[in-house]
């Protein structure tokens, strides 16, 4: 007998849950994309946009997903031949750099591994090094959503700043913005990519790319940009065709705005705070269940865990019987394990992730674990029983 029908429940890093007042917006008739209601709503996000990024700068929006935006920022700033050094921590980051390789980019991956955040002072070296400085930009992975590694963006600031290196600081917050803190400007970030359908609560379509002025200066010194991607003219838009080079996304307009209300109406802090203690229910039930068995969380320190997604290693063959059982006796759709190959283990199967972003609460995560709990039992994977109630113990603390 299996227990899955029901609300189904797809606890994956992205796309993450929808809400209904979400949904509903998008449940309409298609309005006029040449004056009206569709203008002064899409003029209304670009604040609020800015406001979850804590930027004065400026903002690009792009129909498309997050690869779209990683494409985006890259056709604004670099030029083929440039060089740009890539700080990995896990499949993201390749990610990232593939698309600037992709465009002629010279890319060197600077590798810290799929278990520690970013190293400033590996980082530094490699920038000191670089005496004529070739270097045109530095790219990170806030959160990289396959390892679940959370890098301090500020600390490379820092480390660009102390040296007086010129390169653009680009960072990737398409799995932390709207879950785990960050500060664009004060951080010292000079472009930030994210897309709408993580912590932004949106089905995936639209994406973002923002930038500050040492960022738009470089953008003005490029020979040639892309005219698709160009954020120019989508930043400084007065009609809506220009806001994104030709038809409008119209219904994710009407859905971004309502999540932009959600997000305003609970408040950074507080959605920051949520996910922060929402993740240490997740890693609380983990790490009791690791007692006794194989199950251990990918990343070791808690200050270096993203607060919007977790992953886990269990062996195989668990990880896979795990999210089987989840999905077809209970209805809850795990994330599977990606970029965490071992040589025994090729595509990562003894891997799995939770997403926990977004329009999540208490009752949700609390659902998550127990499903987890009993799909642990069920399929004979080696645990300590007990994970649920003590992550209990944290949620009740709040
Ligand atoms: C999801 C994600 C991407 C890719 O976004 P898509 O919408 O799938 O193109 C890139 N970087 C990070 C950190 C992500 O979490």
């Amino acid at each position: 007998m299996s227990l899955a029908s029901g609300r189904s429940y797809l606890a994956i890093p992205g796309p993450s849950v929808i809400p209904e007042r979400v949904l509903q917006a998008m449940h309409r008739s298609s309005p006029n994309i040449y004056e009206g209601e569709l203008l002064e709503l899409t003029h209304s996000v670009v604040p609020d946009l800015k406001h979850v990024a804590q930027t004065d700068g400026h903002v690009a929006m792009y129909i498309g997903n997050g690869h779209a935006a990683w494409e985006a920022a890259v056709a604004n700033v670099l030029a083929p031949g440039d060089l740009v050094l890539v700080a990995s921590t896990g499949r993201f980051a390749h990610g990232w750099g593939e698309t600037a390789a992709g465009q002629g980019v010279e890319v060197e991956v600077l590798e810290f591994g799929i278990k520690t955040p970013v190293d400033p002072e590996r980082l530094a070296d490699r920038l000191r090094a670089d005496t004529d400085k070739r270097i045109k930009a530095v790219m990170v992975v806030h959160v990289d959503t396959s390892s679940s590694i959370r890098s301090e963006i500020a600390p490379v600031r820092q480390v660009l700043d102390a040296l007086d290196h010129p390169a653009l600081l680009m960072v990737d917050c398409i799995a932390s913005l709207g879950c785990d803190r960050f500060e664009m400007d004060a951080w010292g970030a000079d472009i930030m990519v994210t897309g709408c359908q993580k912590g932004l609560m949106v089905p995936a379509g639209m994406s973002f790319v923002f930038f500050n002025d040492r960022a738009a200066q470089v953008r003005s010194g490029m020979e040639r940009v892309s005219w698709y991607w160009d954020w120019e003219k989508r930043s400084k838009a007065d009609y809506l065709y220009q806001f994104f080079t030709g038809t409008a996304p119209t219904h994710h307009l009407y859905g971004l705005r309502v999540a932009l209300d959600m997000i305003k109406d609970e408040g950074l802090e507080a959605i920051w705070a949520r996910h922060a203690t929402l993740a240490r229910a997740v890693w609380t039930a983990v790490e009791h269940w690791g007692q006794d068995g194989p199950l251990t969380l990918n990343v070791a320190d808690r200050a270096h865990r993203s607060h919007a997604v977790t992953s886990m290693r269990i062996g195989l063959p668990y990880g896979a019987d795990l999210r089987r059982w989840c999905e077809t006796e209970a209805g809850l759709t795990l994330g599977i394990g990606l970029g965490m190959s071992e040589p025994e283990d090729p595509d990562g199967r003894g891997f799995f992730r939770f997403g926990h972003m977004g329009h999540v609460n208490g009752q949700m995560i609390m659902a998550l674990l127990g499903t987890v709990e009993a799909g642990l039992t069920a399929i004979g994977a080696p645990h300590r029983t007990g994970g649920v109630a003590a992550a209990a113990q944290v949620i009740a603390r709040g």
